[in-house]
């Protein structure tokens, strides 16, 4: 049987509290920290004396009561808690090497450090909580991708803009889509401005001023800006 860490600090059980009494009876608390400190490191007892063993649960000297001298732990709380720990590891041990035998046995939750079973079990399971597109959108998604596809791409159409004022301006089409649906044809409007009509909306809308200034710019900044 495997021998529980004594890394790890637990409070000494019953059994060890009574052990170590005997060696501090009658001391102060100042004279008892030594001699506990000579007794855990195992420099105090008989070392020939067969009765006296560390518990396998606690890590603390003891002494052992039992007839047959078979006792492993000091004392019956630290028998129960040690045999459910080791019930514990027996558990996680079959479930890591029998991963098909019990299916509902996925994820060692029982532990202080749980882990699953199979990163494929774990999977299995993670991906719902990461929750996808629901089908309606995902098409929607995928309705705007063909019509993009179909168009040539999202990419701003290149045009020869002329804001010097004295070129002739292009007539503008503009095309708007409506409302994207998965399961219906999109309404689709398209608008002309005859270079007239655009010049009259600019110099509406715009100063003269602002309107020189906006030439300036892409006659200056238009190598700059690419789209
Ligand atoms: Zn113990």
């Amino acid at each position: 049987m495997k021998t529980a860490k004594t890394a790890e600090y637990r409070n000494p059980g019953p059994g060890a509290v009574e052990f170590a009494r005997q060696y501090v009876e009658g001391v102060t608390r100042a004279e008892a920290l030594p001699i506990i400190k000579k007794l855990l490191n195992g420099e105090l007892h008989d070392t020939t004396d067969k009765r006296i063993k560390k518990c396998a649960y606690c890590g603390y000297y003891y002494r052992d009561k039992t007839k047959p001298n078979n006792s492993k732990t000091c004392s019956r709380e630290c028998k129960i808690d040690f045999d459910t720990l080791n019930r514990a590891k027996k558990r996680a041990d079959e479930a890591l090497l029998n991963p098909k035998k019990k299916k509902e046995t996925t994820y060692v939750w029982w532990l202080e450090y749980p882990f699953w079973i199979s990163e494929y079990e774990m999977l299995k399971r993670s991906w719902k909580y990461e929750v996808p597109y629901a089908p309606n959108k995902l098409a929607a998604i995928r309705a705007v991708q063909q019509r993009d596809a179909m168009l040539g791409g999202r990419r701003k159409p290149k045009c020869e803009v002329n804001y010097n004022g004295d070129e002739k301006v292009q007539p503008k089409v503009s095309v708007n889509f409506g409302k994207a649906s998965a399961n219906k044809p999109c309404e689709v409007t398209i608008s002309q401005m005859t270079p007239e009509e655009i010049e009259a909306y600019f110099t509406e809308k715009y100063s003269q001023e602002h309107l020189k200034m906006e030439r300036w710019r892409a006659e200056n900044l238009a190598a700059v800006k690419k789209y």
